[in-house]
């Protein structure tokens, strides 16, 4: 007999489990669906298991720098097994976590694949989901709603097909025994970045290739140009605006050959791997949706406001819908269609607010509307920025490069963006994150106090110039 759910949700990434949480919450009896491992892609190929490896990669460039600090050390070198080993600890202790947060929930937790069973039978009453598990046995659930919370995948090339020995994912990366000499990265986006910063870090050749004009796109050019130039200060070698040309990439050999137009005309690239980072592809394929009225539109799926498809009772989060695919959009996603399924009110999100971060070394993050985006849509700007060279705390911490970067309306005091590289920037965006909620402007973010000595001075201080009145530069 097939068992009965108020909401059955396919996929237990950050947007599923989260959502899956918030349901039980609010009394809903939950059953998830996931054919590999609760977490999803943030968890075991994603957010945790990089951010591991950066870590340990920023350890390894701070005491490549012992000397400045006055530490006195012999045979400091890599171990890249145990940086992996140390990835892997951190991957299955949160894995652990979040299945003891479903048992704890009483969330009946599915492993195998689902699929949604139609001819559109969807109805307040009534509908199906199907769940194969790897032994090939199926069982069926009954839910009220379904919340279709599939992913993503990594995007590949024509040409540049994933054998996994000389062309890699992010996927392959991650899980390689031993690093590279040197490493090609198709793609200078967020992946690419952070994976150039780390491998640069431990000492591997790096060449990004990006097909935009710059690196990091998404960000405020100023930001972008001032990583370029690190980079490129690390020996990192950096080539915007290059079209590949995926039909003469050579495989074999120990490396790979590929050649991309330039501007400054053809070029040949060697590397013993390359790391294609060029996007992601939502998870929208053998879902049955083609059994629904759920549409999907430029491979993605098609939502309101509250994440409701064209079928009132099936719901769609994260990845799998487009937009910023990122951990923390997929969870304040999830948990803003459960509300809303559950007769609540939930606030629409307003993705001028969402924090987006590139944790490279120095780190990226930035909030709201580029200066370039805010003159586009017809603001009158004024900015304020300030440097970490003039500040104390990134002087003791060692690392000085980057800027705090404010955008104003210049009629209405309104906040428009931040943008930083710097220190730990992933972690002072919040403070901008806060802001924007609040509506906060420069003046109410320079009249906070920011303890001294600290990094968080770098946002009351670029607040201060906005009206031009930073003390410190
Ligand atoms: P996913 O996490 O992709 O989870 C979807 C789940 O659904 C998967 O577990 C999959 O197995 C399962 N599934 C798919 N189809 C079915 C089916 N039919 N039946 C059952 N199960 C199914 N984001 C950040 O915010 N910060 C970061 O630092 C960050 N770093 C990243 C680094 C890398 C290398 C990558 C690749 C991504 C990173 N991201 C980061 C992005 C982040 O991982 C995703 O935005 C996030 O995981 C999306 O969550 P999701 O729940 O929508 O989907």
């Amino acid at each position: 007999m097939s068992q009965e759910f108020d909401l059955a949700i396919l996929g237990a990434g950050p947007g599923g489990y989260v959502a899956a949480i918030r349901a039980a919450q609010l009394g809903m009896r939950v059953a998830i669906v996931e054919k590999e491992k609760l977490g999803g892609t943030c968890l075991h190929r994603g957010c945790i298991p990089s951010k591991a490896l950066l870590r340990s990669a920023e350890v390894y460039a701070t005491l490549k720098e012992r000397d400045k600090y006055g530490i006195v050390a012999e045979g400091v070198g890599i171990d890249f097994g145990k940086m992996q080993t140390r990835k892997q600890g951190i991957v299955d202790q949160l894995h652990k976590g979040v299945q003891y947060l479903m048992e704890k929930s009483k969330i009946t937790v599915f492993k195998g694949y689902g699929r949604v069973m139609g001819p559109s039978i969807f109805s307040p009453q009534a509908g199906a989901v199907r769940i194969e598990n790897e032994a090939g046995e199926q069982e069926m659930i009954v839910p009220r709603f379904l919340l279709l919370a599939t992913g993503s995948r990594p995007r590949t090339i024509p040409g540049l097909e994933i054998d996994k020995e000389y062309v890699l994912t992010a996927d392959e990366a991650l899980q390689l025994d031993t690093l590279p000499a040197s490493m090609l990265i198709v793609g200078g986006g967020v992946i690419g970045i952070e994976w150039a910063s780390m491998l640069s870090d431990l000492e591997v050749d790096v060449t990004v290739v990006e097909a935009a004009e710059r690196i990091l796109p998404q960000e405020d050019e100023e930001v972008s140009r001032e990583m370029a130039r690190l980079l490129k200060k690390r020996k990192v070698k950096v080539v915007t605006g290059a079209k590949l040309l995926a039909e003469t990439l050579v495989r074999g050999q120990g490396g790979l050959t590929i050649q991309a137009e330039t501007a400054g005309g053809v070029q040949r690239f060697h590397a013993e791997k390359m790391l294609v980072s060029v996007g992601r592809r939502a998870n929208v394929e053998n879902l049955g949706l083609e059994a629904t009225e759920v549409k999907v539109d430029g491979g993605v799926i098609e939502v309101g406001p509250f994440y409701q498809t064209a079928e009132p009772h099936i719901y769609a989060i994260g990845d799998v819908i487009g937009g910023l695919q990122l951990a923390h959009v997929a969870s304040h996603e999830g948990m803003i269609a459960v509300e809303h399924m559950a007769g609540l009110s939930p606030a629409p999100l307003d993705y001028t607010k969402v924090p987006r971060c590139t944790y490279s070394r120095p780190e990226v993050a930035g909030i709201g509307l580029t200066e370039a985006e805010a003159r586009r849509q017809g603001y009158e700007v004024k900015t304020g920025r300030f440097s970490f060279k003039a500040l104390g705390k990134a002087l003791v911490y060692g690392e000085n490069d980057g800027f705090v970067k404010l955008v104003a309306d210049a009629r209405t005091d309104d906040l428009l963006g931040v943008h930083m590289i710097g220190p730990h920037v992933t972690e002072l965006i919040s403070e901008a994150g806060l802001a924007r909620v609040l509506d906060a402007t420069p003046w109410e973010i320079a009249h906070t106090i920011h303890p001294h000595p600290t990094l968080s001075e770098a946002m009351g201080e670029a607040a201060l110039a906005v009206d031009g009145s930073a003390i410190q530069s």
